[in-house]
């Protein structure tokens, strides 16, 4: 209902406009605007936060009165702003970071941990992050971590963020004790004599987070959501989708209220069990506080990554025959929460990773309810990465969309470990999901620079014959990010009647060598028609 409403108003303001004074004219520009119709213009005029016209410079200038700014583009590409689709904002007290290699050994971690502790204050947070090598080390532990940092909470998150470390400090600081009850979704782990050895994973190394998120002041936590915010728009996004966001609903809502940043938030709630959301009954939607902000849908995690090997797959992985990986949530908590997603206008976004989870998730869709109604629900498959050839019809007909995160393709030799050569030839579809008209959105989860994304989404090193072209990765983040929110009349392509959220670019994201593409930024982004981020090279 909400579309629609919000579609008769654009049309009402479009007809409104007509013959009236553009605020604002962009010309002279490279403009691709993501509508298949007409994919590249010059030039387009915008009135208020709407654009009212698109064409060529000459015919644009004209529009052009004696208070219209002109934005001379002077060749420049332009793009809608991107929507990231799928965005983590980690919500912490104050912390120094351990300055680590990538997938560093428990020797490097105690080394930069003993560094870091000569400058950061006692009781101050220290957070690292981590990956295989450390953590498939057993001794990698609470007990080891304390002998090195006996006064300072210390957190150390798997780069994935499947897997957690932390010591009696952090422990004592989140007000969490060895009397922790199981966790649903989770696996706690434990010394012999059963008390907690310091590693978390899955769903309850979530609700950790969400307790050390809870321990954060809401002042810092509104400098955290309105840096985040500044640091998106010189990238150009001009709309951010958390998907599971470590503050519950009514926390986040306030930090994003007062973070008041020109930035589309959509916030997918997160049940864990702890702030006010429990697995057991439907969390309640949380008001709509502000146009910009919208809380609505909600996230489920099935699975962790074939980093960890936790990806929940059919067949074991190549290098840990009969490990498999698991499926975190039962049949009946997944078959409880498509139900809530069928019966209601609350979005479902589901991090699949493995096969096994992927199919899962659509056995649970599809005996959940009818293929018609499911289209129009659009319910989300976050990753989907180990999306086998067979899986794909099944995704197709039951109207699931795909949010895919390209940085993730990056890692090629860690996945021919684990799946060897035949799984790592269909593995992490994108190609082949658009030739079967599947939805497809970008989403970092991960480094928010789009063209970093871009990147790793149209040379895709893991299984390169799966890579986009930059039109189709450019529409995937924005229009099709646009899609899976529900959002497409609203923004996400430059044309008549959308949002004027756009970005001018640096550099010719179409046409640069591919090496060029991370290093490219917005030289300015203008969100609803007001410039929002400016370097100062458009005069
Ligand atoms: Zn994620």
């Amino acid at each position: 209902m909400m579309t629609r409403f919000a579609a008769i108003l654009a049309v009402a303001a479009l007809s409104a406009c007509a013959g009236q004074t553009p605020d604002t004219v962009v010309i002279n520009g490279k403009i691709f605007t993501s509508s298949p119709s007409q994919p590249w213009v010059q030039a387009l005029a915008i009135r208020g936060d709407r654009i009212i016209a698109v064409g060529d410079t000459s015919v644009i200038s004209r529009l052009a009165g004696s208070s219209t700014r002109t934005i001379d583009a002077g060749g420049r590409t332009v793009v809608p702003g991107f929507n990231d689709a799928h965005q983590h904002i980690a919500i912490t007290p104050p912390s120094d970071r351990l300055e680590l290699p990538f997938d560093p050994t428990i020797d490097q971690i105690a080394a930069a941990l003993r560094e870091q502790i000569k400058t950061t204050a006692p009781g101050r947070l220290i957070q690292g992050e981590f990956a295989d090598a450390a953590w498939s080390n057993a001794a990698f532990t609470r007990a080891w971590l304390d002998a090195i940092a006996p006064e300072h909470p210390v957190w150390l998150i798997a780069f994935t963020g499947h897997g957690l470390l932390v010591n009696s400090r952090a422990l004592a600081l989140i007000e969490t004790g060895d009397n922790l009850s199981e966790v649903e979704g989770g696996v706690i782990g434990r010394d012999n004599r059963g008390r907690l050895n310091g590693r978390f994973e899955e769903y309850a190394e979530y609700l950790l987070n969400r307790r050390l998120a809870l321990k954060t002041d809401a002042a810092e936590a509104t400098r955290l959501y309105r840096q985040f915010a500044a640091d998106a728009r010189a990238f150009g996004i001009t709309s951010i989708q958390l998907l599971g966001d470590s503050l519950p609903a009514a926390d986040a809502s306030k930090g994003l209220v007062a973070a008041d940043a020109p930035m589309r938030w959509r916030y997918f709630r997160f049940p864990i069990g702890v702030g006010g959301e429990t697995m057991d009954s439907r969390p309640p939607l949380p008001p709509q506080p502000t146009p910009l902000i919208e809380m609505k849908g909600m996230k489920w995690i099935l699975d962790g990554t074939p980093i960890e090997r936790l990806g929940a797959m059919r067949a074991a992985y190549s290098d840990a025959p009969g490990q498999k990986g698991h499926i975190d949530l039962s049949p009946a908590r997944i078959e409880q929460f498509v139900g809530w997603a069928y019966g209601s206008e609350d979005p479902l976004a589901v991090h699949a990773f493995g096969d096994a989870a992927i199919d899962a998730y659509i056995s649970a869709v599809e005996r959940g309810g009818r293929a018609e109604v499911w289209k129009l629900k659009r319910p989300r498959i976050e990753h989907g990465d180990m999306m086998s050839p067979d899986l794909i019809p099944r995704v197709k007909a039951m109207g699931m969309l795909v949010i895919q995160n390209p940085t993730h393709f990056t890692f090629p030799e860690i996945f021919l470990a684990r799946y060897g050569k035949e799984r790592l030839a269909w593995m992490q579809p994108m190609k082949s999901l658009l030739d079967a008209g599947i939805p497809i959105a970008i989403g970092s989860d991960g480094p928010m620079n789009p063209f970093l994304n871009i990147m790793a989404a149209t040379t895709h090193p893991a299984n390169p014959k799966e890579a986009l072209t930059r039109e189709q990765a450019v529409t995937a983040y924005t229009a099709g990010s646009a899609f899976a929110e529900f959002k497409e009349r609203e923004k996400g392509q430059l044309v008549v009647g959308q949002l004027a959220d756009l970005a001018v670019l640096s550099a010719d994201l179409f046409s640069v060598p591919v090496a060029e593409l991370e290093a490219i930024r917005s030289v300015m982004t203008v969100f609803g028609g007001r410039i929002v981020h400016d370097t100062g090279v458009i005069h």
